[in-house]
């Protein structure tokens, strides 16, 4: 049996740069100084639930928060730009992505030469 996708090399190699980032869980989300609530009312105009949406500055994908008035428990939903998701049976896992994001940027890191063995005596 034949896969439907891409084999797992292709889907890293093409996977867009800003994506092999944020998949590292390093969206950047807007300060909350700019954050643009809503809120639903209910009965006699009481708050039921607080709602957000953040979009991340780098690959555009969205985080839905909900936040029920009474409890203050947080949902959280996201909508993705698209080719951000990789379809779950191509088999990528966060190592093969961290492992690609080594590979991008191998070329801009400091290079740090490894220790020297210090002399006996000094
Ligand atoms: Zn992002």
């Amino acid at each position: 049996m034949t896969s439907p996708h891409p084999s797992k090399t292709k889907i890293v190699h093409d996977y867009q740069t800003t994506f092999v980032f944020c998949r590292q869980g390093q969206h950047r989300w807007p300060h909350p100084n700019t954050w643009n609530w809503r809120v639903t009312l209910g009965f006699r105009r009481k708050p039921l639930e607080y709602r957000l949406n953040l979009v991340c500055e780098t690959c555009g994908t969205m985080a839905i928060d909900k936040i029920d008035a009474h409890t203050g428990e947080k949902t959280r939903s996201y909508r993705w730009p698209d080719g951000y998701r990789i379809p779950s049976d191509a088999d990528v896992s966060r190592t093969d992505l961290r492992l690609e994001m080594l590979h991008r940027i191998s070329g801009e890191a400091e290079v740090i030469e490894p220790e020297q063995k210090k002399a006996a005596g000094q």
